[in-house]
């Protein structure tokens, strides 16, 4: 008899304990995971919800197959294929969309923004290969007659190159890389999550402790390998995005080079603005506008943000020193960020 209570007893406690670990992994909690990309860079995703079995390896598979379609540093990648051959009929679904965004905000921005600096990204040494002299007057001419994204021509099927072209989505891949991880999450049915590679985010709905997640936004004064917030927004459902000469340049000769250039001239962008932090929809858009916005600097970034209806938080450096703009449409969302520490 007492065997048998016992026995009762154990089954009664196994069924207990898997019933709690069930409704345990399936009670809403905040997940975080991991991981690198694109080389070298750290990624972050964060949700709240239940357990989705599997989607760590889930979405490495996925920017796996994202570089494997848009890394140039990937010699059979589909657009080191496209820049080999001039032309690609799309085998993944990462091209047209990068096609289409491109082709937008290239207009909306004077050109400013134009994937198709590929040869005077690569002679300006912000390319693949690193170790290349500066180009000359002579060389950087040249190349310009090389340039141009309005040359490019593409439908829902195909693109193709002018001869001598070369595309590089850098400027807008690790934002179109957040959307891409972020719409995967949507289709596991994930409503409150921020997903964040290499600095550019995107969030949708509350963190674990009921609030809108927080967007930082770098201090551009400090040196590149440190991070330091200088403010912080709260907003549902928004994607971030910010360029900066201060996160990547080479100095030579006493010479500070951007990684940003100037389609216009051909040279390095120059001027006051040392960030720009770009809000919109989509990361993808944020992260093009971003990058156009430090060729143009302060006044003709401003007039695209009416223009265009979009915010941005500008940094620039004034007779005054280090200033920001900060669009209306972000400022009741802007805390000072006094806190050190990991954002939630
Ligand atoms: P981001 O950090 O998003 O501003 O991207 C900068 C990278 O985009 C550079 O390292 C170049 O590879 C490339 N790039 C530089 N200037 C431009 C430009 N005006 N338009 C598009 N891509 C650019
Ligand atoms: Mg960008």
């Amino acid at each position: 008899m007492n065997k048998k209570r016992l026995i009762i007893f154990g089954i009664g406690l196994a069924v207990t304990f898997l019933i709690v670990s069930y409704l345990r992994k399936d009670a809403p909690r905040l997940f975080h995971i991991q991981g690198q990309t694109m080389g070298t860079i750290i990624y972050n995703v964060k949700y709240v919800a239940s357990e989705v079995d599997g989607l760590d390896a889930m979405i490495s598979q996925e920017l796996r197959d994202f570089n494997q379609s848009l890394s140039t540093y990937i010699s059979d990648s589909e657009i080191s294929r496209l820049n080999k051959t001039g032309s690609l009929t799309y085998e993944s679904k990462f091209i047209y969309p990068v096609l289409k965004a491109s082709k937008e905000v290239f207009d909306q921005t004077r050109g400013t923004f134009d994937p198709s600096l590929g040869p005077l990204v690569q002679a300006w040494g912000f390319g693949p290969d690193k170790n290349v002299p500066n180009p000359d007057s002579a060389k950087v001419d040249s190349l310009k007659a090389v340039i141009g994204f309005g040359r490019v021509s593409f439908d829902e099927n195909q693109v193709s190159l002018p001869t001598n072209f070369q595309l590089d989505f850098s400027a807008i891949a690790k934002g179109y890389a957040v959307d891409v991880v972020a719409e995967l999450l949507e289709e596991k049915g994930i409503e409150n999550y921020m997903v964040e590679i290499g600095g550019e985010v995107r969030c949708r709905g509350r963190n674990d402790q009921d609030k809108p997640w927080a967007l930082g936004i770098e201090d551009p004064t400090v040196q590149s390998n440190e991070q330091k917030l200088m403010a912080i927004v709260r907003l549902k459902n928004l994607s971030l995005a910010t360029s900066g000469n201060y996160r990547n340049y080479f100095e030579k000769e006493g010479k500070i080079y951007a990684h940003i250039i100037d389609p216009r001239t051909g040279y390095t962008a120059k001027h006051n603005l040392l960030s720009a932090s770009v809000f919109a929809s989509d990361c993808m858009t944020a992260d093009a506008y971003a990058t156009a916005f430090m060729v143009l600097g302060l006044e003709y970034s401003k007039e695209i943000m009416n223009a265009q209806n979009l915010d941005a938080i500008l940094i620039y450096r004034s007779e005054n020193g280090i200033e920001s703009f900060v669009s209306e449409g972000i400022r009741p969302f802007l805390e000072m960020n006094n806190a050190e520490g990991e954002l939630k």
